[in-house]
């Protein structure tokens, strides 16, 4: 017998954009239900995504820095893993922040409601909690279910060596030997983990970079570290199978210019890119059109094909980030709750939380050069900064896109420590178009990561004194 309870806003799925959206919602006065197929909140990027990985990140960083330590007088025994240990610390994290959702919702008083949702028409949905199902009429929808890893073809299916994000993330042992298919941020971001926690880690990827989207000279400090830290780093490969073999090993066979190899991990890590979750909803039943890449597609206010349907995140197009999810969750209910609101942003950033991070926003180099877009660059070598020299990172660098004409700021990227921290003055400066001298003049702080911002600007206005650039 099916329940019918009638609500204003629903919104499908918990996570970073999905709770930002209810929460919005509910702060401008409507009645919010919010549906996760998961017990907790928090979605795939607080319980098996960005939380968890930071967690894990911070230690592997740390260990790290102890081996730098070394090189300067101060020596440590190797670390003891107790994996156990580890793995209790990030799950206390994310159980911390999965609590501080809950009670943020209650405050509101956002109904929360744990149940696989998918659609019955324009204005119903159906929630299946175990055998038991209701139905929900609503005024407005918010789409915000993400996305899944996607799996290359011909890999055995669940196989307990073949690890995705979600269960790399659930560190159940340390494999003596990993193989990470996919060099982007998932593959390298756990690849350090794994490597700094004793794994002989490998990487394929498919293209002829790491990072592939990311300008090659950021990628190159990150790159030198790896290849110091991994066993082997293979571009343009493919992996051709994966084959169990005994003792729950894989036999994996990778393919390139120069033949087939053939070799047999532990565990192997695909890492390949993810996919909307737009099959899960039953979106047939609705006006919602997806696109080829099965992203269903949105308007500038989120809004869907059906009028009174709204998808944002994951599920909505690239990139896959969880701070685009929650500004585009607030503008969709905004725009659901009467609110003149838009997704009108000039860069959203991109971070790997790697050592060193690797950071960009806006315009870059590859970009810039795909699309004939014409660029003037101002770069300062982190060679040159003081603080970078003293915490062992002279190999970052700061660099700066601009308009040629009018010199304002097109884009920034960044590699080093911090990178992911200190890019948000140069989001600042793009959305308020700062050009070169804004950015120039601005008296930064000294010593510090985030002045090599300043000094790039100044690099490129000539009025630099940190670095001597001959005269023309
Ligand atoms: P990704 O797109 O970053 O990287 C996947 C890599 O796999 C690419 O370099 C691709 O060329 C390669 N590849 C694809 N098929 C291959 C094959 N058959 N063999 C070898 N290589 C192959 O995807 P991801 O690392 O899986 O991350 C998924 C999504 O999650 C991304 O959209 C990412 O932005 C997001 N994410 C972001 C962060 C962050 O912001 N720090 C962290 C984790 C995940």
């Amino acid at each position: 017998m099916l329940k019918l309870e009638q609500v204003e806003i629903v919104v499908i799925g918990a996570g970073p954009g999905g709770y930002a959206a209810a929460f919005r919602a509910a702060d401008l006065g409507k009645k919010v239900v919010l549906i996760d197929r998961d017990p907790e909140l928090g979605g795939v990027c607080l319980n098996r995504g960005c939380i968890p990985s930071k967690a894990l990140l911070h230690i592997s960083k740390a260990i790290g820095e102890t081996n730098h330590l070394a090189k300067l007088g101060v020596s440590y025994n190797d670390p003891t893993i107790d994996i156990n240990r580890v793995r209790e610390h990030k799950n206390g994290i994310v159980k911390k922040l999965n609590n501080g959702i809950a009670q943020m919702a209650a405050g509101r008083k956002v109904k929360t409601i744990q149940g696989a949702a998918s659609f019955l028409s324009n204005n119903r949905i159906q929630i299946k909690t175990g055998a038991a199902s209701r139905t929900v009429e609503f005024d407005k929808c918010i789409i915000a279910a993400g996305s899944t890893s996607s799996m290359i073809p011909g890999v055995p299916k669940n196989h307990p060596s073949l690890l995705t994000s979600k269960t790399a993330l659930e560190l159940e042992s340390i494999p003596e030997r990993l193989l990470v298919v996919g060099g982007g941020v998932i593959g390298l971001e756990l690849g350090q983990v794994y490597a700094a926690l004793g794994a002989a880690v490998s990487v394929v990827e498919f293209l002829p970079n790491l990072i592939p989207e990311a300008d090659t000279d950021l990628v190159k400090p990150l790159h030198q570290k790896l290849k110091k830290q991994f066993e082997s780093i293979l571009l343009s490969s493919k992996v051709s199978s994966i084959e169990p073999v005994k003792d729950s090993r894989l036999k994996v066979v990778i393919e390139n210019k120069k033949g087939k190899t053939t070799d047999s991990y532990d565990k192997v890590l695909i890492a390949v890119g993810r996919k909307p979750n737009s099959h899960l909803l039953n979106l047939k039943v609705t006006d919602i059109e997806i696109d080829d890449k099965s992203f269903i597609k949105v308007d500038m206010y989120q809004r869907t094909t059906a009028k009174n349907i709204f998808a944002i995140g994951d599920i909505s197009g690239n990139p896959m980030l969880a701070h685009k999810a929650t500004h585009e969750g607030k503008v969709a209910a905004e725009v659901a709750s009467g609110h003149p609101s838009a997704m009108d942003v000039r860069a959203i950033p991109s971070v790997v939380y790697t050592d060193p991070e690797v950071a960009w926003a806006g315009l870059t180099e590859t970009n810039a050069k795909k699309n004939k877009i014409e660029y003037e660059k101002g770069e300062f070598p982190w060679a040159a900064s003081g603080r970078a020299i003293a915490i062992g990172a002279r190999q970052g660098k700061t660099k700066l896109l601009f308009d040629p004409e009018t010199k304002q700021i097109l884009g920034i990227g960044i590699v080093g420590p911090s990178a992911g921290d200190i890019i948000s003055e140069g989001v600042l400066a793009i959305e308020m178009g700062a050009d070169s001298m804004d950015i120039g003049l601005s008296v930064h702080p000294h010593p510090t990561l985030g002045e090599t911002i300043g000094l790039a600007a100044e690099a490129f206005e000539g009025t630099i004194t940190d670095l001597y650039v001959p005269k023309k």
